[in-house]
């Protein structure tokens, strides 16, 4: 595995390995969700490439940024078992030295549920996914479906773009309790922790909900407002019934639906989903079971 920090060397690293190439995107503080999409990267390409990069470029001035945490040595350890070929570490001023100035603004699509929420965020988002696309020139990208709205945003940025690489949506990997893995379950204390389960049970509530004849967007988001109302300790941000490709709120669940929620538990802002795709759940595999 070849370690690399300045984009000339990224570049010189990647002129000697195979095609085709794929690519795994993360802000490292790794655990069984980012790795994987590098297994999954590693199966399908000669060569697994991963970027390990805390753009700030996503962050919002009172957001987690300075606090994100950060454990390079354990990430490569984790990566080189994986069986990573090639990571690439930049500094801040590597990817945005001084004087830069272009971004890329993606529409619609980047607009309601965490593009409302964040502010900027998928224009951070799709500046770097887009920078990372020239840097490494994959042939494959793979993203993680806990992340679902960026997901559709960089879907939708590479086609407009006419970007190359196949975008590859990988399913959610959760904790034995449905809790989606994710660096920042890492700011939650143990009262905190149990409580975050409480997103799962209301994603859950909703599929039940709907298994069982309901149809109505607005009684499925009740569904679960409702559960997330009996967890003191979670705040509700949104809960969302919407459209999976542009997501725009549904009014009746007839065909493909994304069931989402950012919840805030203490000072920690959690997000998950499930996604009902051609009368199909993906609710994502508990870590152990499948995985
Ligand atoms: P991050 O480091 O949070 O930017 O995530 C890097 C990539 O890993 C993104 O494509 C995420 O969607 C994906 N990812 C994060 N958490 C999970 C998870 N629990 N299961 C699957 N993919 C994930």
């Amino acid at each position: 595995m070849q370690v690399t920090r300045t984009l000339p060397e990224l570049r010189e690293c990647l002129t000697t390995r195979p095609r085709p190439i794929g690519l795994v995107p993360t802000m490292g503080f790794l655990h069984a969700g980012h790795l994987a999409l590098v297994r999954r990267a590693r199966a399908e390409c000669a060569t697994a490439a991963v970027s390990i990069f805390v753009n700030p470029a996503q962050f919002g001035p009172q957001e987690d940024l300075a606090r994100y945490p950060r454990d390079l040595p354990r990430d490569l350890r984790m990566l080189e078992s994986a069986g990573a070929d090639v990571v690439w570490v930049p500094e801040a001023d590597e990817v945005y030295p001084r004087g830069y100035q272009t971004y890329v603004t993606v529409g619609r699509v980047a607009e309601p549920l965490e593009g409302a929420a964040r502010p900027g965020h998928f224009r951070g988002v799709a500046t770097v996914v887009a920078k990372l696309f020239n840097a490494f020139t994959p042939d494959h990208a793979y993203f993680g479906q806990k992340d679902a709205q960026q997901a559709a945003v960089i879907r939708q940025m590479a086609r407009d773009l006419n970007f190359p690489p196949e975008i590859i949506v990988c399913p959610t990997i959760r904790e034995s309790d449905g809790l989606a893995m994710s660096s920042r379950n890492t700011y939650l204390d143990p009262q905190e922790r149990r409580a975050a389960a409480v997103l799962y049970r209301a994603l859950s509530a909703a599929m039940i909900a709907y298994q069982r004849g309901q149809r109505s967007a607005d009684n499925l988001r009740a569904a679960m407002r409702d559960t997330l109302s009996t967890e003191p300790l979670a705040k509700m941000e949104y809960v969302s019934a919407a459209d999976p490709d542009t997501l725009q709120e549904l009014d009746r669940v007839d065909g493909n639906a994304l069931f989402s929620m950012a919840v805030r538990i203490g000072k920690t802002r959690l997000i998950d989903n499930f996604l009902l795709k051609d009368g199909s759940w993906d609710t994502g595999l508990i870590q152990g079971k499948g995985e």
